[in-house]
């Protein structure tokens, strides 16, 4: 349940809701606007409840029931775009952010490579992964600690922030000392306690779409990581399972408005492991940012033919820099910038 207060409602109106709410045994998240202070009342009982308990008390504007299984992440407990600031950089502004970077670190030779081509093209934030949750245990399963070092490393000498996956919630804590952004990957997107974890730790996060999820269940996922009172949180769109063949997943386009209109939240797309093949990464990425994205993950290796983890779907450096010239006209032409 919704309560939204009265513009100008007092502290002491806005204490009252929250009073009778726990009274009766519910969770409370409060949401202080510029303009309106709207109350969100979780509980498995609210259903129960009727509006009026609430309605009737001074200050209250007007109570709605939301019948959706998501609350905090909804545009109706926060009406105005969330922003996510990465080292004074926001996402969800005007500007589209760019992470790239090899799925995975290699060495070192190779992340420094890759961190020097992707912010000489204008990427913001260098992505590799480090924990690598592979389909298969007999897989590359990443350089672990090595690889947060080496990316501490690449961070220090470009001066480039970094985003990095974590795949267990007693790495939450060391991940998040070495990375500006910690990503959930698409298979871990219901691992609930991974994600109570990362919401304790206050740490930006990166939440990919599971693969056979709804949106709905998305933005469930995601107020597990609002309801630790970790408001930094980006949704990203990776493709879903489909009947369709011809590419890795299908890259579900239309969950770019569909995000817009149900959440507050910003929203990314990955186009690599959306198509699984470098020469539609370019087309997918532009559809996105016109789609109104607020920013791409996208896979770059130095040396593609020579990558341990996804080759086939990562760009050049100079198909990279050459991408990043055609989204700049196509952010211009939706009143963005890169
Ligand atoms: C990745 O970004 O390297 C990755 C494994 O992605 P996903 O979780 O979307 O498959
Ligand atoms: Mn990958």
């Amino acid at each position: 349940m919704i309560v939204g207060m009265r513009t100008g409602a007092t502290p002491e109106e806005v204490d009252g809701v929250v009073q009778r709410a726990k009274s009766l045994g519910l969770d409370v998240q409060l949401n202080l606007g510029t303009d309106k202070t709207v109350v969100a009342l979780l509980g498995s009982n609210t259903g129960q409840l009727s509006t009026d308990i609430f309605a009737v008390l001074p200050g209250v504007e007007g109570v709605t029931r939301i019948m959706k299984p998501y609350k905090l992440a909804a545009r109706e407990f926060k009406a105005e775009d969330s922003l996510v600031s990465i080292n004074g950089i926001e996402i969800g502004g005007k500007r589209i952010v760019v992470m790239a970077g090899p799925c995975a670190v290699e060495s070192e030779e190779q992340l420094m490579e890759a961190g020097r081509v992707v912010k000489e093209a204008g990427a913001y934030i260098l992505r590799g992964g480090a924990f690598k949750p592979r389909t298969s245990p007999f897989s590359f399963q990443g350089l672990e600690k090595v690889g947060l070092e080496l990316l501490a490393r690449a961070r220090e000498r470009f001066n480039m922030p970094v985003i990095t996956e974590v795949v267990d919630p007693h790495d939450v804590s060391l991940v998040s000392k070495y990375a500006d952004i910690l990503q959930v990957g698409s298979r871990n997107m219901q691992n609930f306690a991974l994600l109570t974890s990362i919401g304790r730790s206050k740490c930006p996060v990166v939440l990919k779409r599971g693969f056979s999820c709804t949106v709905t269940e998305w933005l469930t996922a995601a107020d597990y990581l609002l309801a630790e009172g970790n408001n930094q949180v980006i949704l990203c769109e990776r493709g879903i399972r489909t009947f369709e063949d011809s590419t890795r997943f299908s890259l579900d386009i239309s969950s770019i408005p569909v995000i817009k209109r149900a959440s507050h939240l910003p929203i990314i797309v990955d186009p690599s492991h959306a198509s699984g093949h470098y020469s539609l990464v370019p087309a997918i990425a532009k559809a996105a940012v016109a789609a109104g994205a607020d920013g791409l993950l996208i896979e770059v290796h130095p040396n593609p033919k020579e990558a341990l983890v996804d080759g086939l779907q990562s760009l050049t450096p100079s198909s990279f820099a050459k991408l990043m010239e055609e989204l700049r006209s196509v952010a211009k032409s939706v009143g963005r910038y890169i």
